[in-house]
């Protein structure tokens, strides 16, 4: 393909594009195709010859799209929401041309200084504490991670390294194997599993902390817990707190844990991944306060700011944790401007960092091209409107579950995610849910609260209404009259 053939296709690419957008609420939402349906529809090996563009793009309407689950379809209520936005999309079109790893500064200046300002204009939207910017020529910084997972197992990882070297200047007799095996991390039980992955990744004991009749981590628990396991010779040195929880959106008492946290030299890590969005909005800010209490902060654009995947923003109060964690600097990745002891150097009063001592792969992605473009086409107030918005729908969603007697809200709705239930057994909710993703009109998936079988409605799309909310409802209340009658029977 040359260019004159990519001006052409790119053109209509993004007629494609646009049309699939617009037409996707006529799309069923679920797929109907079986496990193995692709591989007997194309050939078992790449072509010798090379195939033409037209016979590709008409086998993604026969191939590629009876096979998609529509995460944009306004009746897609599964899960959380993944970011779609067209701003996006055109930015990622860029990067992808520009198509450099920005590892480092000279690897590509741009990519560096832009994420560096990208990370402080979001963390001024969230009103984060200063510790956290990399504005000033403070310690602390924003980073572009590819998932919540990973921002938590850095955190880990940055966490491990720092307290293996603090008991190891005390007593440097101990070996790092010694204090692994005694080292312990935590979360509550409501935490997302790559919480747990990351222990197990890790290589330390990850114990799960009860939550309370809200399903928030308090004090009590916590305490309970630390004091139980310092008295069997084991050394807390992580947690997660979560904000938003995936199962039902619930909030760990951050100033409650937090200066626990800090009075047991504990690294406390906040995991926003959906909720944090929300931040933006003065009203729901209140929801991060003890975030001054964390040694790092990380929430997925990618989830609910229109941010297409991938781009989890992470910022840490003192980047050389993370730096003295990952560092090391092969002869052919280093560069002139390099300033060896912290690997930051200043060039017109800015400081400017190399990304790659931040993360686990080297490489990556010119991300921050996305934020730009979205923050700059929606604004502040655009991207505040779009989540109010939301949090209205899922307001009026569960105003619809309360006037309905045969149902009942499961946790009390903060943000855009409603759990909810049939009165009675986990038996009958089951069945409703599989009546529900049988039928493919809307998709949801269920969660487990305490012995509770849960069904979790999420506002997801960019492009949901209140009509399709109310077609939502009526789908559902349909199908549970189905239910009750089949169990009366
Ligand atoms: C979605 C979610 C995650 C995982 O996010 P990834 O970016 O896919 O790793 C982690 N924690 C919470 C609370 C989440 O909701």
């Amino acid at each position: 393909m040359n260019a004159s053939e990519f001006r052409r296709r790119g053109k209509e690419m993004v007629d494609y594009v646009a049309n699939y957008m617009e037409g996707i609420e006529g799309r069923q939402v679920y797929p109907d195709v079986e496990p193995g349906y692709l591989r007997p529809l194309i050939p078992a090996a790449a072509p010798q010859e090379p195939d033409t563009f037209e016979d590709i793009i008409n086998d993604v309407e026969k191939i590629i799209m009876p096979g998609v689950t529509h995460w944009h379809s306004p009746y897609f209520f599964a899960y959380f929401p993944t970011a779609s936005s067209y701003p996006a999309m055109l930015a990622d079109m860029l990067c992808g041309a520009i198509g450099c790893i920005g590892f480092s500064w000279a690897a590509s200046p741009a990519c560096t200084e832009l994420e560096t300002v990208m990370m402080d204009w979001l963390g001024k939207m969230l009103e984060l504490p200063k510790a956290f910017l990399n504005e000033k020529a403070g310690e602390g910084g924003g980073v572009i991670q590819g998932s919540a997972s990973e921002a938590t197992l850095v955190a880990l990882l940055a966490a491990r390294t720092k307290v293996i070297h603090r008991l190891q200047a005390a007593s440097p007799e101990l070996t790092q194997a010694a204090i692994m095996e005694k080292l312990v991390a935590y979360s509550s039980d409501q935490a997302h599993s790559s919480v747990e992955r990351a222990g197990l990744i890790g290589g330390v004991k990850l114990k799960a902390i009860p939550s309370d009749g809200n399903f928030a981590m308090r004090a009590s628990a916590l305490q309970e817990a630390l004091e139980r396991d310092k008295a069997d010779g084991l050394i807390p040195f992580f947690m997660v707190a979560t904000l938003g929880t995936t199962t039902c959106c619930s909030f760990d008492n951050l100033l409650e844990v937090g200066p626990i946290c800090n009075k047991e030299d504990m690294w406390l890590h906040v995991d926003a991944a959906y909720a944090g969005s929300a931040f933006i909005c003065p009203e729901f800010r209140h929801l991060l306060n003890g975030v001054e209490f964390a040694d790092s902060f990380n929430f997925n654009p990618h989830k609910w700011l229109l941010v297409n995947f991938d781009c989890s923003a992470m910022w840490v109060k003192k980047r050389t944790d993370l730096t003295g964690a990952f560092r090391l600097d092969p002869t052919y990745l280093k560069h002139s401007h390099q300033d060896s002891a912290f690997n930051i150097f200043l060039t017109d009063g800015l400081f400017h960092v190399s990304f790659q001592h931040w993360q686990i792969p080297l490489g990556r992605r010119f991300r921050s091209l996305k934020m730009w473009f979205v923050f700059r086409m929606y604004g502040v107030k655009g991207l505040q409107a779009y989540i109010r918005k939301h949090v209205q729908l899922s307001h009026e969603f569960e105003s619809l579950v309360r006037q309905d007697p045969r149902f009942e809200i499961c946790v009390e709705v903060i943000l855009g995610l409603v759990c909810f239930r049939l009165k009675g057994s986990n038996k009958v909710n089951e069945a409703l849910l599989q009546r529900i993703n049988s039928a493919k009109k809307i998709h949801l998936v269920p969660c487990h609260l305490r012995d509770k079988f849960v069904l979790r409605f999420a506002i997801c799309s960019r492009t949901v209404e209140s009509a399709h909310v109310q077609r939502a409802w009526e789908h559902i209340k349909e199908l549970a009259a189905d239910v009750l009658r089949a169990e009366r029977e």
